[in-house]
């Protein structure tokens, strides 16, 4: 059957400002980094993907590696564009990343003109699409000079195949020295993309927070749910089919006894609050107004609704944050 988007979508849907840039996001952006490769039902991502755009969820982010094999969420993602979600172009953030090895070749990685214009032309053929929206350094490479990084993203931008650039997974430092270097070039630093949770509140500590601000950029901070951590999911048993049974970046080895009770602690919190710990989670991200978008995953639709569902509820209180500050990852 053919795609039509809810005509509802921007009826609750909410957008925040990036930076000091022209650029809405939505509250909440979707990423592909799990469960978008070759080795998942691709009538199932179709779905999700189409789901997430009825909720008004406009902004879908991606990256050359995500799969496995890597490239393979970026080609499933095109098929989508190409069959479904393609008229509405338009309205919808494209975001990739590159830099972040791919491969054993010196130019599948790293932060070169090379590693880094090359694998943006090969995303665009796996998305089918002509320009991306937002082209991302995806980590940090201290052996390139930061001057050829930069020139790399805008030349991305000179030659019409992102409107803007961001930066992943950077210190403060040169982060800001980046964005130093391509306010020069007159491509201004967009966003950066960091990780950001109660249990993970490291950017609050070296400054980047503060940094945002002052240097104008935005924030799209990653694994809000510390990947599923931030739900009452392992709280008893690990289900069969969470994350922790088979991803390689989270495990059974993560669902400690210390993790255990901090998480027993903020589902009672939010119980308190009527509503869920993924819910509060997600509030607790976007309390902050550098903040410009949390960047969730989902594995099926009724996370998707669930999770956008916590901007319906009352701002935290002092005391319910005094009570995250007790139990979060400082
Ligand atoms: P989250 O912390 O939002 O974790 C999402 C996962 O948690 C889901 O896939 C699902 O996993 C589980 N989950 C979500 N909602 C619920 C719920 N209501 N109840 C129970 N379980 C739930 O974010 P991710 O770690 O997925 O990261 C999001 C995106 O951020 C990525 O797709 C990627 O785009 C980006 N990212 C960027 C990085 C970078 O270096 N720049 C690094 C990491 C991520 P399941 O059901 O399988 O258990």
């Amino acid at each position: 059957t053919v795609y039509s988007a809810a005509t509802d979508r921007y009826a609750k849907a909410t957008f925040r400002r990036t930076g000091d840039s022209g650029l809405d996001l939505p509250s909440f952006s979707f990423g592909l980094w799990q469960k978008f490769g070759a080795d998942y039902a691709y009538e199932t991502q179709r779905e999700i993907i189409l789901h997430a755009f009825d909720l008004g969820i406009t902004h879908f982010d991606n990256a050359d590696r995500y799969g496995p094999p890597h490239r393979a969420a970026q080609i499933n993602f095109g098929r989508v564009l190409a069959e479904d979600l393609g008229r509405y172009r338009d309205e919808i953030v494209l975001s990739t990343k590159a830099g972040n090895p791919i491969g054993e070749s010196p130019y599948l990685k790293g932060g070169s003109r090379k590693a880094l214009l090359g694998s943006l032309d090969h995303s665009l053929r796996d998305l089918g699409t002509d320009y991306v929206d937002i082209f991302y350094h995806h980590r940090p490479d201290a052996s390139t000079p930061l001057e050829e990084t930069a020139s790399a993203l805008v030349s991305a931008v000179e030659q019409g195949k992102a409107l803007y650039v961001g930066v992943s997974n950077y210190q403060p430092d040169r982060a800001h020295e980046i964005a130093q270097l391509l306010r020069t070039a007159g491509v201004p630093l967009l966003i950066h993309q960091p990780r950001y949770s109660i249990y993970d509140r490291s950017i609050e500590r070296n400054g980047l927070l503060q940094l945002a601000q002052d240097d104008g950029f935005g924030l799209i901070v990653y694994s809000p749910l510390a990947q599923g951590l931030l739900t009452g999911k392992y709280l008893e048993a690990i289900p069969d089919d969470a994350r922790a049974v088979n991803s390689s970046f989270l495990s059974s080895a993560n669902i400690t006894d210390e993790y255990r009770q901090r998480t027993a602690e903020l589902n009672k919190l939010a119980e308190s609050r009527g509503q869920s710990l993924a819910q509060l989670a997600l509030q607790w991200v976007l309390r902050q107004p550098t903040v410009s978008s949390a960047l969730i995953g989902a594995s099926s639709t009724w996370q998707l609704d669930h999770n956008v569902a916590a901007i319906d509820f009352p701002d935290l209180t002092d005391d319910e944050l005094a009570i995250i500050d007790e139990h979060g990852v400082h």
